[in-house]
């Protein structure tokens, strides 16, 4: 699999989308420019290729950048650029770009060893991998390691950070190894206050010298981890509209906009017309946690134990291809 290096930006990729790319950059790319800080800040853009916030970032370093030398070094990832021409998360046949990110064989892992190589090599000052969702959620940053730098990076986004090991190999847990290291969760693609906050990040760190040696105060970032995953029984049909007289499960219609906001135990999800309980929550290790936090009252699911949703989204298909969302605590 081909990675190309090349020094400064590519021909102009104003008034382009991400599905243009590829007229411009035909193959995964990592673009170095000089600054004035020799360490460069890595910034990660399209992993995902349908999560297009990170390719209007890349048009405004190309902007600001272009020709005006950057207060620091920066080397920057053009990922799935096939998956962005298409408008897809990644192809058929292509693993997830950012699920390659450990040790394992094949062409992909030896593309994400040879940009963890460059990196490492450059000496880099902290890696900004930035991401969409598809549900309606804040921008929130996502950490692996609990360092002042870290958490900096984190607050310094948003106000709203989420703490995870797991899946284990993302691009910021490899880079979290070698510096300090954050996801940008920027609300759906194209969201302008998401663009914004990873504008503003990129910008406050590369006019930095050093980060902080102390964390930021706890009142800066409300900091999560997640407790379980939630999903639907596949045999369960459902539906978000109480009037859907066909569905075996209403969820509140309100549901996405509960999404990192502290509930209380006794909140209603959603109502079910056969009986028995149709959501289930699940631990990292596939351990059935579902007792301990739901529970039926009549029809009524309601929420038994106080955590906070995130990344509901009202996709069907999102719901039924990975999950309804996720239940998270104070970390
Ligand atoms: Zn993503």
């Amino acid at each position: 699999m081909r990675l190309d290096l090349i020094d400064g930006f590519p021909a102009p990729l104003d008034g382009l989308t991400a599905r243009d790319i590829r007229d411009v950059l035909p193959n995964p790319t990592l673009i170095e420019i000089e600054g004035e800080r020799p360490e460069p800040l890595f910034v990660s853009t399209l992993l995902h290729g349908d999560e297009t916030s990170s390719f209007r970032i890349l048009q405004r370093l190309q902007a600001a950048y272009g020709e005006a030398r950057p207060p620091r070094s920066l080397l920057i990832l053009v990922g799935n650029v096939d998956a962005a021409a298409a408008g897809e998360r990644f192809l058929d046949g292509q693993p997830d770009f950012n699920r390659i990110w450990s040790k394992g064989a094949g062409a992909h892992h030896a593309f994400a060893e040879r940009v963890l190589r460059t990196a490492r090599e450059k000496r880099i000052f902290a890696s900004i991998d930035i991401h969409n969702n598809t549900g309606r959620n804040p921008v929130y940053g996502c950490v692996n390691v609990l360092r002042p730098a870290d958490l900096q990076l984190a607050a310094t986004f948003a106000t709203v950070g989420v703490y995870y090991l797991n899946p284990s190999t993302t691009q910021s847990i490899a880079f979290s190894r070698l510096c300090p290291a954050v996801t940008l969760e920027c609300g759906r693609s194209e969201e302008p206050e998401g663009i914004e906050a990873a504008w503003r990040l990129i910008e406050t760190t590369l006019r930095i010298d050093s980060f902080d040696a102390a964390p930021p105060p706890p009142e800066t970032l409300k900091l999560y981890e997640t407790v379980a995953r939630i999903i639907i029984d596949p045999d369960c049909s459902f539906s978000f509209d109480e009037a859907d007289a066909d569905a075996d499960l209403v969820l509140c219609a309100d549901l996405e906009d509960r999404n990192f906001v502290d509930l209380a135990e006794g909140v209603l999800w959603g109502r079910v017309v056969g009986g028995g309980m149709p959501i289930k929550a699940v631990d990292e290790h596939g351990r059935d946690l579902t007792a301990s936090f739901f529970r039926l009252e009549g029809d009524a699911i309601i929420q038994a134990a106080p955590g906070a949703p995130s990344m509901i989204t009202t996709s069907l298909n999102a719901i039924r291809r990975d999950c309804l969302g996720y239940l998270m605590r104070r970390a």
